[in-house]
């Protein structure tokens, strides 16, 4: 996860040449920023020209926000190469009203969390290399794990399991029975596929016998090793659930005053999609929001504010490739042909990212900010040609126009940036400085606090 506090990146910046996979992807990329006059050919709309800017609607009262770590630590004698993950998500709850008020200062304090709103943390722990959990390999406890944590972790009153098993539903995972499918028998050497489990409980395969639990559907256990750092996972899974968390809070306003969706604004920290084994929620966290959406619409209410921010990689790097160049407040929608020509190289016959976003990219330079002002690459959910709001069937919307939430947006974007950090949102800055786990901390105190869980579970068998 980006640090707030690094300086914006960019080709030859700090924080881009340090992440030096990134570097290398980013190497591999087509990559052709614009000319100064090309990027003045851009066809930018103007904010006040944007759809919904002629009345902004329901004034948003709060804005929720979320953002994760991990770290892996090694317990007891390095020589055994034990290691515990541990994953940390963030939701900070702000009050508009009362950053309004604060917004006169120039910076804001970590330590100002408290006044500014409310933290809810979602914060588990995995068993990683050579550590196991009442099963016999790492794989087996990840899984057993990751179903304990869904079930006993959540947002307010939902817990990740009830969040997750609507989108079984919504994906077509379930039967008539409500039985799920999973495409593989999760035990490594067994070749088993297509099976029907228990959607709810664990369960068994039929084939080997081997415990099946219904987070199984989300094969991060495919990612496991069971004698190597196992981060690539605890990053997939990471992801689910800050998709999850976030979810959870609409959720949580669905259910008491639906109507409260218009007075309240979603931030997600890195875009509106889902990548590797757990890409499929993409299609049922679309479904999810477009009925939030379709109700505020059917209601006569304001659209739903919902939105993902690039802080880093290509999307990043591109907004500040042409930093310079656009005149603020404007946003920049980029068509697929616009993405494959200066962002990122591809197909152009097919929508951008379909197996894994749900999100429409944008960009957004501000008419504020010191140098030559803020510029944010930021995601609204995607609307897609054939069916309503919630349905994913033809290509994206590519007309500005369809997408009403646009000027509302911006306009939170706007209330909620800082001067403190260049491109930073005060959401966002509050949610990663709640979420973060300093690497160096973390590994001495979540590493002791392990190896005494350790010491104390091996005493008790
Ligand atoms: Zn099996």
């Amino acid at each position: 996860m980006p640090l707030p506090n690094e300086p914006s990146n960019s080709i030859g910046h700090v924080g881009l040449s340090r992440d030096s996979e990134l570097a290398a992807e980013l190497g591999e990329f087509d990559y052709y920023p614009p000319s100064p006059a090309d990027a003045n050919d851009f066809d930018d709309i103007p904010a006040e020209e944007l759809p919904g800017a002629d009345d902004l609607g329901a004034p948003i009262e709060t804005v929720y926000s979320v953002d994760g770590s991990r770290v892996e630590v090694t317990i007891g004698d390095e020589r055994r190469n034990k290691r515990v993950g541990f994953i940390d998500i963030a939701l900070v709850e702000l009050n508009l009203a009362i950053l309004d008020a604060q917004a006169k200062h120039a910076f804001v304090s970590p330590s100002k969390v408290a006044n500014l709103g409310e933290t809810h943390h979602v914060r588990m722990v995995l068993p990683s290399t050579n550590t196991l959990l009442d099963s016999e390999s790492t794989h087996e406890s990840w899984r057993q794990m990751t179903y304990r944590n869904f079930r006993s972790k959540g947002v307010f009153d939902t817990t990740l399991f009830t969040l997750y098993h609507d989108l079984l539903k919504r994906k077509g995972r379930l039967d008539s029975h409500g039985r799920l499918r999973l495409e593989y028998c999760p035990a490594p050497d067994c070749e088993h596929q297509q099976l029907f489990v228990n959607s709810s409980t664990p369960d068994q395969c039929p084939e080997c016998g081997v415990t099946t639990y219904p987070t199984d559907a989300l094969r991060v256990h495919e990612r496991v090793t069971g004698s190597q750092s196992n981060e690539a996972a605890l990053n997939v899974l990471m992801g689910i659930i800050e998709h999850l968390v976030l979810l959870g809070a609409a959720h949580d306003i669905w259910m008491s005053d639906p109507a409260g969706l218009e007075r309240t604004a979603f931030i997600k920290d890195g875009p509106l999609a889902q990548f590797d084994t757990g890409a499929w929620i993409h299609e049922p966290i679309h479904n999810r929001i477009g009925e939030f959406k379709q109700y505020l619409r059917a209601d006569g209410r304001s659209p739903l504010v919902y939105i993902g921010i690039h802080k880093t990689g290509d999307f990043a790097a591109y907004a500040e490739s042409v930093r310079d160049y656009l005149d603020g407040p404007t946003v920049l929608p980029f068509s697929n042909d616009d993405i494959y020509e200066y962002v990122i190289a591809g197909d152009r016959t097919k929508d951008y990212a379909y197996k894994t976003y749900y999100g429409k990219n944008f960009l957004y330079k501000s008419g504020k900010g010191s140098g030559s002002g803020h510029v944010l690459a930021f995601l609204i959910p995607r609307q897609y040609e054939e069916g309503d709001l919630a349905t994913k069937e033809g290509d994206i919307v590519q007309d500005v126009d369809a997408y009403d939430e646009l000027a509302r947006t911006i306009s939170v974007l706007e209330r909620i940036l800082t001067i403190q950090y260049r491109d930073g949102l005060i959401p966002l800055v509050l949610a990663h400085e709640a979420a973060s786990i300093p690497e160096a901390l973390g590994r001495i105190v979540l590493g002791t606090l392990a190896e005494v869980m350790s010491e104390a579970s091996e005493e008790e068998t």
